[in-house]
């Protein structure tokens, strides 16, 4: 197959509504549009999930936590959205579960967590996941052996959703939407809205890659930059607004499997502060999380320091002595802003999780809609929420919200085994089938085609991870990357993985060379590229104590190059 190497461009410059950010939401909202007939830009200074959906803990939940708030609309609404996820991707989410074990010291007494255990389970009636159990002392040291006796008095077992590849998640909300003839524009940043007459009638942006510079139309534009909306305008482009994002940094420690390490979800709560930590087996290792600290700058540049890694590291060692986790088993780490509605005064645990839909008009940007908070479990409420007002806005019939069955593209008669067994039929080896199944569900055989077509492609272009080189045609010619940091972070994963792909960056790089023509220097420039990206991961440098790394992330590109 000949890849199409055309970024996806603007070539219409009028649309009914424009949206801003494709993390998540923004996907969500594009797709949700463009189903419901209009025509929609969705426009993203980076990549597809490049924001904090990509630095979550990818876990699709109720949120059991929120029942202390008494927040039981957005437990409920959550529980709803989490059986949607199963049923609409299930090739991408998939029940876990989380053992929550008592102990005398904690603050929340156990008949308090059975209440809430019960209240859980009725709010997600007519679920997949079994009900609730709970586990004797004895029981919960057979389930969990590695777990620390010393006042354990039981635990109780019960279900969420796990989504461990949430950019591939995103990725293929923005390429239904885009076959459903939305426009996606990545690698292009907005800075200021178009307004005349008194309304917003669209944004300016440039085209980071080759700094054209674009204006694109629209009677609603809707920011969904995450923790970056009240960033997205150059200050002098727009009356003075009021902020609307909190910023609470959260970070997650990623280890190799310890000893003691468990092999459910375990929620705890923290014998320093009472708040709850998770351990998450997670792409064959272990994320720990999370911190909840207050964060002024730019929501790209967070980083996990090291009081909140001390932190997680002195709780999970208290759960599980033999673990005796250090600075040094830190592997990297992933640290980003939640996008939480900004409220002066309250702590960061205690505020809403639920989305607001905040209109400008007030202050003087009327068609200017920005959308505050939410979570990856409910992007699709969200989305349906922010369509519905979009249709209103425009004084459009609405068809009503076509998203609530509709499955993803992968997930469009996905059957697991019969796939893999496909593709072991065509050839494939067992290694190379379960991974394309896992990441791209019933689109693992489109993947394996391409390998069919052109032996070479069936070659191993990551070993450590069996990714093969079909996945980069797959990546650059059906999934919109551009840059060696779009394959690596969002499309494969790779980034992820051991050694983060730095063993084979040169052949992946040669590669790419190939199908998106790129000269020598554009090449080194996407190596660099991908180095700089890496320091979002914190690595450690091998030659210095790690815990002069945490809050850093700087000097990455020599280290991860030594
Ligand atoms: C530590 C942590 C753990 C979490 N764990 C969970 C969890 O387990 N489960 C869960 O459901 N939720 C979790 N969340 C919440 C969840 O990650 C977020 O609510 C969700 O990902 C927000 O998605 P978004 O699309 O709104 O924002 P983002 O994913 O940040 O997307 C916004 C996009 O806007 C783009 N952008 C910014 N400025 C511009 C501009 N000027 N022009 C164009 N584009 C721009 C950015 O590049 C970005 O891609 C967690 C969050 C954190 C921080």
């Amino acid at each position: 197959m000949e890849p199409d190497h055309s970024r996806s461009s603007a070539d219409r410059r009028d649309y009914d509504l424009i949206v801003i950010g494709a993390g998540i939401n923004g996907v969500g909202i594009a797709l949700d549009a463009a189903l419901r007939g209009l025509s929609v830009a969705l426009v993203e200074k980076e990549d597809i999930c490049s924001g904090v959906s990509a630095w979550s803990g990818r876990l699709v939940h109720g949120g059991l936590r929120y029942l202390e708030h008494y927040d039981f609309g957005l437990v409920r609404e959550s529980l709803v959205e989490r059986e949607r996820l199963f049923r609409n991707a299930p090739h991408l989410v998939h029940p876990v579960p989380l053992m929550m074990p008592s102990f005398r010291h904690n603050r929340r007494s156990r008949w308090l967590v059975e209440i809430g255990m019960v209240l859980y389970d009725a709010l997600s009636w007519r679920k997949t996941p079994p009900t609730h159990r709970l586990l004797g002392r004895t029981a919960t040291l057979r389930r969990f052996p590695g777990i620390s006796p010393e006042g354990l008095t039981g635990a109780a077992v019960f279900y969420d959703g796990q989504l461990e590849l949430a950019e591939r998640l995103c990725v293929e909300v923005a390429l239904d939407a885009v076959a459903n003839g939305a426009q996606l524009m990545l690698h292009t940043r907005v800075t200021a809205p178009l307004v005349q007459d008194g309304r917003v009638v669209g944004v300016e942006a440039v085209d980071e890659l080759t700094g054209e510079q674009v204006q694109l139309r629209a009677p609603v534009v809707y920011n969904v930059a995450g923790p970056w909306i009240d960033r997205v305008f150059a200050p002098d482009s727009v009356p003075e607004q009021p902020r609307l994002n909190g910023g609470a940094k959260g970070s997650h420690l990623v280890v190799e499997r310890f000893p003691g390490a468990p092999t459910d979800v375990v929620y705890y709560e923290s014998r320093r502060d009472g708040r709850l930590v998770l351990v998450i087996p997670w792409m064959d290792r272990v994320m720990i999380g999370t911190t909840d600290v207050r964060f002024e700058d730019d929501p790209g540049d967070a980083r996990c320091d090291i009081g909140e890694a001390e932190y997680l590291l002195d709780e999970v060692n208290a759960l599980v002595p033999e673990a005796g986790l250090t600075m040094d088993d830190v592997l990297y780490t992933l640290s980003g802003v939640r996008p939480l509605p900004y409220e002066p005064g309250v702590p960061e645990s205690s505020i809403t999780r639920t989305h607001v839909l905040h209109d400008h008009a007030a202050s003087g940007l009327p068609g200017l809609v920005t959308v505050v908070g939410g979570k990856l479990t409910t992007y699709r409420q969200l989305a349906e929420d922010a369509v519905d007002d979009c249709m209103r806005r425009l004084g459009r019939r609405d068809p009503g919200c076509p998203t609530r069955t509709r499955s993803l593209p992968g997930a469009r008669g996905f059957d697991g085994e019969q796939l893999r067994a496909e593709l072991r039929a065509r050839g494939a080896d067992e290694r190379v089938a379960r991974r394309l199944v896992r990441f791209y569900g019933a689109a693992s055989l489109e993947v394996w085609s391409l390998a069919q077509a052109t032996p070479a492609l069936a070659e191993l272009a990551h070993a450590p991870s069996g990714m093969i080189r079909a996945e980069l045609v797959q990546a650059v010619s059906r999934e919109q990357a551009v840059t060696l940091a779009d394959v690596l972070a969002r499309r494969t994963l790779t980034a992820f993985e051991p050694g983060h792909g730095l063993e084979s960056v040169d052949g992946i790089a040669d590669v790419l060379a190939d199908l998106l023509g790129w000269d020598a220097e554009r090449r080194q420039s996407e190596i660099d590229g991908y180095h700089a990206w890496l320091s979002h991961l914190d690595i450690p440098d091998p030659d210095g104590p790690r815990s002069d790394s945490f809050g850093a992330g700087a000097a990455t590109t020599e280290r991860t190059r030594a």
